[in-house]
């Protein structure tokens, strides 16, 4: 009986390009390595659900994905048995040999050609995925089936959906042939050097450098950055050279000369080196003149499905589902709330609701303000262009925003604590020390509430759960607004 113990796949051999200490310790001291976070998670979901929905680009294969877990062995045999039988089309088509694995997510028989095929939920091929695939090409070729073209499919975030979904238009398909046989070069040698390191008895040392980041966020961080301080030189904005000073050992901000520093990154090296903060009280004054009341604080909220759930949208395509707005009638009026989620009801985009909403709640007179109003208002013109009788109306609104972020990012009001951020997680808890803010909410972050209106749109949370749900995402939503409004009563305060 054949021995299909593997050492390598695709994943493993990405993992021991970017750093031997991390393949050695994901195959030989797992517990050192932490649980797969949520957003991480999310992904490999996400990405799951596009190759279940690229397969469908070719339909009528037959599937080699393993029926148990990790045992790939009946999936080698099938997918060998499968192409001497002529099939055309094998979706997880695996494939082994010498103790390396390649599970390829569509094999296709094309005339006397084999293409394979890579799916990724990316809208652009990845210097990554050329290694990934390059990986994948050599086990097949090794394995007695080398293709004659290599294919990334991926998502082409040009597409827009208009009824049912066109899954031509949604994927496109990348040739990157060339690129993988230039990859071929020196490969076993690198198979076999990860073989040889899985050996070692002990894990080998390597030191820490930009490979923590490329192509991935190392999980293992938390051990081999213990000791470099923070913050460091590398959070420095326009630091030239800056991993070269970080081996030199100038890792500390007061390691380097104001000098070094480009203006716009000296707030924060002041901040840090001398606790330093900034002040103008004159400017922040002039900003607040520039309010009228009533105050409209405002806010969105989006979803940005990989697969565009409506008509007139684009894959990755921001789409706001839900808004919060406070409301300051005047001087020392406490401000009362308006918000919008979505009813998600009849599977349409949720625009018109929206926008009726929406216009009425942002009245028709006095400042509305936004943290970094781009987004907000580039909806607002979409949705007047989408709605041409209320187009004028959306003008209106876009003729009295505001930015808030202005002052922080003018630098009239900076504090060590802001580590040279002008964002509101950053900026709020620093002039707002004493309000709990988002660490009290059920969620607590952008990226949750994003995933979680994305469940709701995609009527994928459970019926019993839907109103709990909604309630911590408006509570989530209506921070953010709360979060303007404190920021300006400070503003206030500080500027008088
Ligand atoms: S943190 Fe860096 S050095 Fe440490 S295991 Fe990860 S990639 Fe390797």
């Amino acid at each position: 009986m054949t021995n299909y113990r593997h050492v390598l796949s695709k994943s493993r051999y990405v993992s021991g390009l970017q750093c031997e200490k991390k393949f050695w310790i994901e195959k030989n001291q797992k517990d050192l390595v932490p649980l797969v976070s949520a957003a991480d998670q999310a992904r490999f979901d996400a990405g799951h659900d596009i190759g279940a929905l690229a397969q469908q680009r070719f339909p009528g294969g037959k599937d080699a994905t393993p029926e148990e877990f990790y045992n790939w062995g009946p999936s080698y045999e099938k997918t060998k048995q499968w192409i001497e039988e002529g099939e055309s089309v094998i979706y997880e088509a695996a494939f082994f040999h010498e103790g390396c694995m390649a599970a390829l997510d569509i094999f296709l028989k094309v005339g006397d050609e084999i293409h394979a095929i890579e799916v990724k939920s990316s809208t652009k091929v990845k210097p990554y995925h050329l290694t990934d695939s390059s990986y994948q090409y050599h086990i097949m070729k090794s394995a007695g089936y080398e293709p004659d073209r290599f294919f990334l499919m991926h998502i082409n975030n040009q597409y827009e959906r208009n009824g049912e979904l066109d899954l031509e238009q949604l994927f496109t398909l990348s040739d990157i042939t060339e690129e993988v046989l230039e990859l071929q070069e020196g490969i076993e040698d690198r198979i076999e050097n990860l073989k040889l390191v899985l050996q070692q008895p002990e894990r080998p040392e390597v030191q820490i450098g930009q490979h923590c980041g490329d192509p991935f966020d190392c999980s293992l961080k938390y051990m081999c950055w213990k000791d470099v301080p923070n913050p460091n030189v590398l959070s420095i904005p326009y630091l030239k050279d800056k991993w070269a000073l970080f081996f030199e050992g100038k890792q500390r901000f007061e390691d380097l000369e104001e000098s070094m520093i480009s203006p716009s990154a000296r707030p924060l090296w002041r901040g840090v080196v001398h606790g330093e903060s900034i002040l103008k009280t004159e400017k922040l004054k002039a900003f607040l003149d520039t309010l009228e009341y009533p105050l409209y604080f405002f806010d969105f909220e989006t979803i940005a499905p990989v697969v565009p759930l409506y008509d007139g949208t684009r894959p990755y395509q921001a789409i706001p589902v839900q808004y919060s707005v406070q409301v300051v009638m005047g001087d020392g009026v406490d401000p009362y709330e308006y918000n919008f989620l979505a009813s998600f009801g009849n599977g349409e985009l949720p625009y018109e609701e929206l926008l009726h909403a929406m216009l009425k709640d942002l009245g028709t007179s006095g400042t509305i303000l936004a943290y970094n109003q781009g987004f907000e208002k580039g909806k607002i013109k979409l949705l007047g262009s989408l709605f041409p009788e209320h187009k004028e109306a959306c003008d209106k609104l876009l003729a009295r925003f505001n930015d808030l972020i202005i002052p922080f990012k003018q630098k009239a009001w900076y504090n060590p604590d802001m580590m040279g951020s002008a964002s509101i997680k950053q900026v709020f808890p620093s002039v707002c020390p004493d309000d709990d803010g988002y660490s009290a909410l059920d969620i607590a972050e952008g990226g949750t509430a994003s995933k979680e209106l994305l469940a709701l749109a995609q009527g994928t949370v459970p019926k019993d759960e839907v109103e709990a749900l909604r309630e911590k995402l408006l509570a989530y939503c209506e921070m953010d607004t709360w979060a303007m409004v404190r920021i300006w009563e400070e503003m206030g305060k500080v500027a008088n």
